[in-house]
C-alpha cells in the first residue's frame, strides 16, 4: 500500500506564522497543474502496480484554486495508478474558500475527506496571524461541509497565541465540540524564523508566548480530548472511533509515499528525495524532462532517529524489534536513556512497545532526542 501527496502551492494571504512553500501569484496555477500531471506520469514507477491507500491534496491551500484543476489531477491520479477502493482522499482547504457549490463537486470527484484550515475560531486571533477568513466563516465551513456529505471533517486549531488566555482557548475547544468535528490537529504556536512574526520578534514588537502557559494549555486540551471521546494517537492529532488520519498514520508509520508538486518530498523507506522549491524552476524542469528533485539514501543512523522522532510522538510507540532490525549497537547505546524516561514516569512499557505517558507527552521532543543515536 502506498500514498500520494500532492504540493498545491499557491495561497490567498501570507499568513504572519506561515513558513511553507507557496505563493500568492496564482496567475501561473494551470501551467503547474499540468506539471504536477506530467509528473505523477513520469513517476508511476515509484509507486508501481502497489494500491493507493490515501491521496492528500495539500499546500499551499487546495481549494484556492479551481475544482476543475484539482479534478485533473485526480484523473490524472486514477489513469496511471491503482486505487484502493477504500482510498481516503484528502483535501485541505480554507473557510474562506468554501461555497455550497464547491463542496458538492468535491464531493462528486471522490474527495471524501476535508482537511480545513480554522486555526481560530476568534476573530482578534485570525486577524492576528493574517488569515484571510473570519468566525463567522469559520464555523460555517464546517456546517456547510457536512450539508454537503462530508462526515469526515478534520480541523486545525492553534494554542499558545500572544495575546490570548485559557479562556480563549477553552472557547475554541468547546466550539469544535459544538459543531460536532470528528478529528482534531492542534498545535502551538511556533515562531519561525523566515516569517512576519519571526520578524516581529527579531524587532522586539513580539513576545512569544510563555512556554508554561503552553503547557497547561497543552494539559487541558489533552484533558479534554479525552473526556469527550477522542483518541490522541499522535501528539497533536486526536480522533474519534474510525476517524484516524490515514494518510499521516502512513507517513508516520514508514509506509511508502510519492510526493509531487514543488517543494514535495517522497519517501521509499530507504531512500528520501525532495522536490526544486520553486514554481516556475518546477515547471521549466518538467518541461525540459531535466532533473527536478535531489535524493538521499537514509543511513542506519538516519533510519534509527528518524524512527524515533516519528513514532514516539504516535500511539504506536516504539517496538525493540523494529530497532534491533534497524541496527543493535545502537540500540544497545540508547538503552540506558529508556530505562531512565521509564522510572521519570516518562515512558511506558507494553510487551517490546515504548509509549509516552502523558506527562512524557509534555517533553517529547527531548526524550527523542536524547534517544537519538550518535553512533557513527
Ligand atoms: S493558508 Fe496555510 S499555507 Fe497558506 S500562508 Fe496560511 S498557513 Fe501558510
Amino acid at each position: 500500500m502506498a500514498g500520494i501527496y500532492v504540493h498545491v502551492p499557491f495561497c490567498k494571504v501570507k499568513c504572519h506564522y506561515c513558513d511553507f512553500h507557496f505563493s500568492v501569484q496564482l496567475k501561473n496555477r494551470a501551467a503547474l497543474i499540468a506539471s504536477i500531471c506530467n509528473e505523477l506520469v513520469i513517476r508511476q514507477n515509484y509507486i508501481g502496480d502497489e494500491p493507493v491507500r490515501t491521496i492528500y491534496f495539500g499546500g499551499g491551500t487546495p481549494s484556492v484554486i479551481e475544482i476543475e484543476l484539482l479534478n485533473e489531477i485526480l484523473q490524472t491520479i486514477r489513469l496511471n495508478y491503482t486505487i484502493d477502493p477504500d482510498c481516503e482522499i484528502t483535501l485541505e482547504c480554507n473557510p474562506d474558500d468554501l461555497e455550497e457549490e464547491k463542496l458538492i463537486a468535491l464531493h462528486k470527484f471522490g474527495v471524501n475527506r476535508l482537511s480545513i484550515g480554522i486555526q481560530s475560531f476568534n476573530n482578534n486571533v485570525l486577524e492576528f496571524m493574517n488569515r484571510a477568513h473570519n468566525s463567522t466563516q469559520a464555523t460555517n465551513s464546517v456546517i456547510m461541509a457536512k450539508a454537503c456529505g462530508f462526515d469526515n471533517i478534520t480541523i486545525d486549531l492553534i494554542y499558545g497565541v500572544p495575546g490570548t488566555t485559557m479562556e480563549t482557548w477553552k472557547n475554541q475547544l468547546d466550539l469544535m465540540l459544538e459543531l460536532g468535528v470528528p478529528h482534531l490537529s492542534a498545535y502551538c504556536l511556533t515562531i519561525e524564523e523566515n516569517t512576519v512574526f519571526g520578524n516581529w520578534q527579531k524587532k522586539g514588537k513580539l513576545k512569544p508566548y510563555e512556554d508554561q502557559e503552553s503547557l497547561k494549555q497543552f494539559q487541558y486540551l489533552i484533558d479534554f480530548m479525552e473526556k469527550n471521546g477522542y483518541e490522541q494517537y499522535e501528539i497533536s492529532n486526536f480522533a474519534r472511533p474510525s476517524f484516524i488520519s490515514k494518510h499521516n498514520s502512513a507517513y508516520w508509520l514508514g509506509e511508502k509515499y510519492l510526493g509531487v508538486g514543488p517543494s514535495a518530498h517522497s519517501f521509499n523507506g530507504a531512500k528520501r528525495s525532495w522536490n526544486v522549491a520553486n514554481n516556475p524552476k518546477y515547471i521549466q524542469l518538467i518541461k525540459k524532462e531535466e532533473a527536478f528533485n535531489e535524493e538521499e539514501t537514509l543511513s542506519l543512523k538516519d533510519q534509527f532517529n528518524e524512527y524515533i522522532l516519528t513514532r514516539l510522538r504516535t500511539k504506536w510507540g516504539i517496538a525493540l524489534a523494529d530497532l534491533t532490525e534497524i541496527s543493535a549497537e545502537m540500540l544497545a547505546d540508547s538503552m540506558p536513556v529508556l530505562m531512565d524516561n521509564i522510572a521519570e514516569g516518562n515512558l511506558v512499557k507494553n510487551g517490546d512497545v515504548y509509549t509516552l505517558t502523558n506527562q512524557g507527552k509534555y517533553i517529547a521532543d527531548g526524550i527523542s532526542a536524547d534517544l537519538f543515536s550518535d553512533v557513527p
